[in-house]
């Protein structure tokens, strides 16, 4: 029998990642994962944490309450060095709107356009958080190093993936495919790293 599992998201993509990470590591319908979607009525929880980890831990906790079912729900988003790790918690907003892309994208640009290249670091973090209905709390980290480049390169993934080289790599995480991209990215690692907990936590 499968261990329910919620994952504290209605972004279907994630979804899919998380239970393709969760069968790899753990086995095939080990856990069936279930998604916001499957909770009609699931309010809009505000993100009001200042870092990834508690923005992580506020949505999971909220998850665990309301449905009654262990829940993992993570943040993530791009630190810049020379904007002193900002846009972080705010990767998603940062120009203003929720969710706008290619204007978020355009602004860091902007921002760190006169930054030389030796000063052009930075990394994509993921917080992913596990939370047990008895109270019992996990949180992991995920992070991929790598260089902010100076204009888009490629079609592919979404947010800041056009314009983050990662290091050791020749292609954008924009030209990598998504399995590429999952081997080597900050939700990859985080994730990876809490099946090892979801498999302590919730025993077949
Ligand atoms: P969330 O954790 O899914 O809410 O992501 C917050 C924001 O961080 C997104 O809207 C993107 O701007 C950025 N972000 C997070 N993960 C990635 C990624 O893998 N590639 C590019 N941008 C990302």
């Amino acid at each position: 029998m499968s261990a329910r599992l919620l994952l504290a998201t209605a972004n279907k993509k994630k979804l899919v990642e998380l239970q393709r990470i969760l069968d790899q590591a753990l086995g095939a319908e080990r856990i069936a994962l279930v998604g916001l979607g499957d909770f009609p009525d699931y309010p809009d929880v505000p993100e009001t944490g200042l870092t990834f980890g508690e923005n992580a831990l506020i949505k999971a906790r909220e998850g665990a309450k309301r449905t009654g079912l262990p829940t993992v729900a993570d943040d993530s988003g791009i630190a810049v060095d020379a904007l002193n790790g900002m846009p972080g918690v705010f990767s998603a907003r940062w120009s203003g709107g929720h969710g706008n892309d290619g204007a978020n994208l355009e602004l860091v640009l902007a921002q760190i356009s006169d930054v030389g290249d030796e000063h052009r670091g930075g990394a994509f973090v993921c917080a992913a958080a596990l939370v047990l209905p008895n109270g019992r709390e996990h949180l992991v980290e995920g992070k991929q190093r790598g260089t902010i480049l100076r204009a888009r390169r490629g079609e592919g993934g979404f947010g800041y993936d056009p314009i983050f080289l990662g290091e050791g790599q020749t292609r954008t995480n924009a030209e990598l495919s998504p399995a590429e991209k999952d081997a080597i990215s900050h939700r990859g690692k985080a994730f990876r790293e809490l099946a090892k907990v979801i498999a302590k936590e919730l025993p077949r």
